[in-house]
């Protein structure tokens, strides 16, 4: 193929956090090769798509995005497959589809410049998985908006039966202590209030602090709280096997830690926890949510589930809608579980009907959606201090999120970064108004 030089670039990420960090990093790669990013795959002359392959519905979507790329005239841009479709695939992609020019895994992003150059004169695939390196390819971070993701950790190591994460990022792997501080100090300086320290399994996070002691993210999170500007620390996602004591009572200790946790269990029945290799039971994380509750009696609880995991009858389905009407959950995900090849689960032969999985999600989400508003009703009248991150649908109206992740609106004249005091006044299912009061920004939730 023969194109001329590359000047802009579009880069659409799906799927989770990790995949929107990635997205960024590429990003600030292609600037530093003198690239322009643009709104629009149509402007563009490199269309990076960053893919998820957790469930069959987001790898399959890749599919048909990449066959809108092409433009009225025949022809279509330079196309990289980038994230865990390309690592699960590999050179099948290029059989799949002849408009891919790279093929590059979520631990190679940063060969991206040399991929483009070797594009030029054909196709290319680039499923390696370094260790670290790609971290220190990378250029400096740029200008960030006031909420940042980090990422401290990748891959994972647990290998539940229905999950592909193992495979497509690889063996867990914890980013040194000093790169995360030096990155979460040159995000504050470019203008992040809040940093969201993200892993596959991001409580399974260990290193070294500069003295050479061994710390886990309890004492990573406490040494980032250090940082003048920084005004607010999350983490995600977390295991509840790694949900160290030392972390629950860094929720009750450390106020730049917000009073939020997105803790997956999956299911509310042992048994089908045991078929997902989960290594944890209904009551070890109903254990460990009544002591987070103790340690931080205001913090929102979150998680996600998969309804129609092989073998699950109505008896355990009921066990998951049990647990969720006990913990109460603030924000949830869940999901219709969707076979993954070469996972275990997917060749299991008590597959459940698509048809009663269906169902089962209707009424968990039914279960979730009123907890959610339960929720966002019990925090009415309550003071928060709001972080606005970007602009609403009208004009005058700002969005921010308070302390326990809700989305809070504010007509007021405040400015994306600043911290604000607001009384939380009227409660959607997905959203809560803000009352302004001050510009004043308060230590606490
Ligand atoms: N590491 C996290 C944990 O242990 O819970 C989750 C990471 S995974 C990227 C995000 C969520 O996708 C999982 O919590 C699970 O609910 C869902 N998921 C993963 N594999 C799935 C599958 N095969 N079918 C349906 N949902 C799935
Ligand atoms: Fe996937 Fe999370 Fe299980 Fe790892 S712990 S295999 S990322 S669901």
């Amino acid at each position: 193929m023969n194109r001329p030089s590359l000047k802009h670039f579009y880069i659409k990420s799906f799927g989770c956090q990790m995949n929107s960090y990635d997205g960024e990093r590429m990003s600030e790669l292609l600037e530093s090769q003198g690239m322009k990013a643009v709104e629009e795959a149509a402007t563009a002359d490199l269309v990076v798509l960053n893919t998820c392959h957790i469930r069959e519905k987001a790898a399959e979507k890749v599919y048909s995005e990449i066959g809108r790329l092409r433009r009225p005239d025949g022809s279509s841009p330079m196309i990289a497959l980038a994230g865990c479709v390309a690592q699960a695939e590999g050179a099948e992609v290029l059989a799949r589809t002849k408009m891919v020019d790279i093929v590059v895994g979520p631990q190679a992003y940063h060969h991206l410049p040399e991929l483009i150059e070797k594009a030029a004169s054909g196709k290319v695939v680039d499923i390696d998985m370094p260790l670290e390196s790609k971290f220190d390819a990378l250029p400096e971070r740029r200008q960030v908006g006031a909420s940042a993701f980090l990422t401290v950790q990748e891959g994972c190591d647990k290998f539940c039966t229905y999950c592909v994460v193992p495979y497509t990022r690889g063996a867990e792997v914890s980013r040194p202590w000093s790169r995360i501080v030096k990155e979460a100090h040159a995000l504050v300086d470019k203008g992040a209030r809040e940093i969201t320290l993200l892993g596959q399994n991001v409580n399974a996070w260990t290193g070294e602090d500069e003295a050479g002691r061994s710390q886990g993210l309890d004492g990573l999170i406490r040494a980032l709280a250090k940082i003048d500007g920084l005004e607010r620390i999350r983490y995600t996602t977390s295991h509840p096997n790694d949900m160290t004591e030392g972390l629950i009572e860094a929720h009750g200790e450390i106020d730049k830690l917000m009073p939020f946790l997105h803790l997956p269990v999956q299911s509310g029945s042992n048994r089908i926890l045991k078929a997902m290799n989960r290594a944890h039971t209904a009551e070890s994380y109903l254990t460990l949510m009544n002591r987070l509750k103790e340690v931080r009696p205001d913090i929102a609880l979150s998680g996600d589930f998969i309804v129609g995991f092989p073998g699950e009858s109505e008896e355990d389905f009921q066990a998951t809608l049990d647990l969720i009407s006990e913990v109460g959950y603030s924000l949830a995900f869940s999901f219709a579980y969707s076979p993954r090849p070469g996972t275990p689960a997917a060749d299991m032969d008590n597959q459940i009907d698509p048809e009663i999985s269906r169902e089962r999600l209707q009424r968990l989400q039914a279960l979730l959606n009123q907890q959610q508003f339960d929720f966002n009703q019990q925090t009415i009248g309550r003071k928060a201090t709001v972080l606005i991150e970007r602009k609403g649908k009208k004009a005058d109206q700002m969005i921010g999120k308070s302390p326990w992740l809700q989305s809070v609106i504010i007509e007021a004249p405040v400015a994306i970064g600043d911290l604000v005091e607001v009384t939380l006044t009227d409660a959607g299912p997905n959203s809560v108004k803000g009352q302004f009061l001050d510009q004043k920004q308060f230590a606490t939730a």
